[in-house]
């Protein structure tokens, strides 16, 4: 296969015509065709010289992804199947909120963290998505549907922490101002807790929301859902997390899952407050979605409430998140590729 070209950010495209004996200056346009005007073939652009597309053509590809399969919620969330050209498959999402039009991406296909609760553990870990993979999925949605995204949350399958080096370079495209010009701060990262990876996040200071999916305070629990937390444990991810609010001034989002009888009584909302007590952080608990064979069930509404409350009166600002999509499995950790074996 040729390379794919929405794996070079600006400046190795620079490079990239530099070697084929062309102005450094093309690049721009080239840049700006592929992620602006987001055409989807050397053709489409009008402004470079035939004889230029045919040398592009020699060395790369566009990856272009095709849509295997595309299911709108009740609610008007929108769930991509996409084709990533080698056998496999991952999904997309695209919800609707006051502020804009969010994504959640794939970083990988398939994911190796295997949390309990999750619906992309049922897939095996094939490989890395690419750089140029990520933002495809942004492209391929903004074809379809003709519209301009604001907001990208690495929320879909995969650990976009095992998948740092792609992940980083995904956002320096997605911000070049040249190009689709996506702030760091309109960018969610969601991490199960790589520590190390945590802190090397930190180094970088690209401004994006770090996102931990911490669903219990307390280790015993937190291991029987997330094996991650095996090797870094709570209190080595909570002294990551003041690493990265010291070194980036950012407020730390934690996600809260809450599965009855499990993780949703008062006992765990007092062990939240004590470990969350004077950090810069928010809380989003979201009522847990039930996969296929899992063991975790919904709490109950009130119970929700409850929790939501007891952190909101103790210190720590708590919301609920708002379930989008879950009559097409778009909701959290039913990302799955059951639609694959049925295409
Ligand atoms: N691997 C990353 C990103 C993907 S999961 C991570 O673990 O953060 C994105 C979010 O959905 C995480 O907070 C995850 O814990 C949550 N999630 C996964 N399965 C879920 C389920 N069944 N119900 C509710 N949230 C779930």
């Amino acid at each position: 296969m040729k390379a794919n070209i929405k794996d070079l950010n600006l400046t190795d495209l620079k490079i990239a015509l530099e070697d084929l004996g062309e102005k450094p200056y093309r690049a721009e346009q080239i840049f700006k065709w592929i992620f602006v005007e987001n055409v989807t073939s050397f053709d489409d652009m009008t402004n470079i010289s035939k004889e230029l597309r045919e040398k592009l053509k020699e060395k790369f590809d566009f990856h272009n992804f095709n849509i295997l399969q595309k299911q709108i919620s009740k609610d008007g969330t929108k769930k991509y199947l996409f084709d990533t050209l080698d056998g496999n498959a991952i999904e997309s999402v695209l919800m609707e909120y006051k502020y804009g039009k969010t994504i959640c991406v794939s970083s990988q296909i398939g994911c190796k963290m295997g949390c309990k609760f999750c619906a992309s553990t049922g897939i095996k870990f094939a490989r890395n998505l690419t750089p140029g993979e990520i933002v495809e999925q942004l492209l391929n949605i903004q074809r379809d549907e003709n519209i301009k995204i604001s907001n990208l949350v690495f929320m879909g399958i995969g650990e976009p922490l095992d998948n740092f080096d792609n992940v980083m370079k995904a956002i320096e495209i997605l911000n070049n101002q040249k190009g689709i010009n996506m702030g760091a701060r309109h960018i969610s990262i969601s991490t199960s807790g790589l520590v190390p990876k945590i802190y090397e996040l930190a180094d970088k200071n690209i401004q994006c929301t770090l996102s931990i999916s911490l669903h219990s305070a307390d280790n015993k629990k937190r291991s029987q859902m997330m094996p991650v937390n095996d090797t870094y444990n709570i209190e080595e991810l909570i002294k990551a997390c003041k690493y990265y609010i010291e070194k980036t001034n950012r407020r730390i989002s934690f996600e809260y899952a809450l599965a009855k009888e499990n993780n949703d009584n008062l006992e765990d909302a007092k062990a939240l407050v004590k470990l969350l007590k004077g950090m810069l952080c928010h809380v989003n608990l979201i009522p847990i979605n039930k996969i296929e064979g899992g063991k975790f069930n919904k709490s109950t509404n009130e119970n929700i409430i409850k929790f939501r409350d007891y952190l909101n009166d103790h210190g720590i600002v708590a919301t609920i998140r708002r379930e989008l999509g879950s009559d097409i499995d778009a909701a959290c950790g039913q990302l799955r590729k059951k639609e694959v074996e049925k295409c």
